[in-house]
């Protein structure tokens, strides 16, 4: 648990403690999200428990720290959900390597997954809207984020 450990204080050192002052310091869009979010997504990756979370995408063991929460779109969204939990992704690595890199060089196999959104307008720019592809209990199957920290069997209601 050592290298996940300093992988983590490496990436998370200036911490913004006040979400109050808007300010997004270079190159860490991926990590601005509010505790609470982080939390509920490792949550979610832990099926209930933050401390078993595994990479959402491969399923490689990450625990309370390991790995980090990506945002699926990151720009050119509108969307009011963009720091919500169905926006959040927790995958192992960083932006040099595992699946944080290559959902950060949206790579086709990440879009595929839906681990990484592409920015603009309408329902396919949704991170409520897009599922991911995880794998559950053997089978690879598509599940929804919802917006309270659940994988979802089917899209939510409503346009
Ligand atoms: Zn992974």
């Amino acid at each position: 648990m050592s290298h996940v450990s300093l992988i983590k204080l490496r990436r998370e050192s200036p911490r913004h403690s006040a979400p109050s002052r808007y300010s997004l310091p270079q190159g860490r869009r991926s990590t601005h999200f509010p505790q609470r979010v982080k939390l509920a997504a490792r949550t979610r990756a832990g099926d209930g428990d933050p401390y078993m979370a595994r990479c959402e995408w491969c399923h490689v063991w990450l625990g309370r720290d390991g790995g980090e929460v990506r945002r699926r779109v990151a720009d050119g969204s509108t969307y009011p959900v963009l720091t919500s939990v169905a926006n959040a992704v927790l995958l192992c690595g960083n932006r040099n390597e595992g699946c944080s890199r290559k959902a950060a060089r949206r790579e086709f196999e990440a879009e595929a997954g839906g681990w990484f959104i592409r920015g603009g307008e309408g329902p396919e720019h949704d991170p409520r809207r897009v599922p991911v592809l995880v794998s559950l209990d053997g089978s690879t199957v598509f599940r929804w984020l919802s917006e309270d920290g659940r994988y979802a069997a089917q899209a939510p209601a409503g346009g």
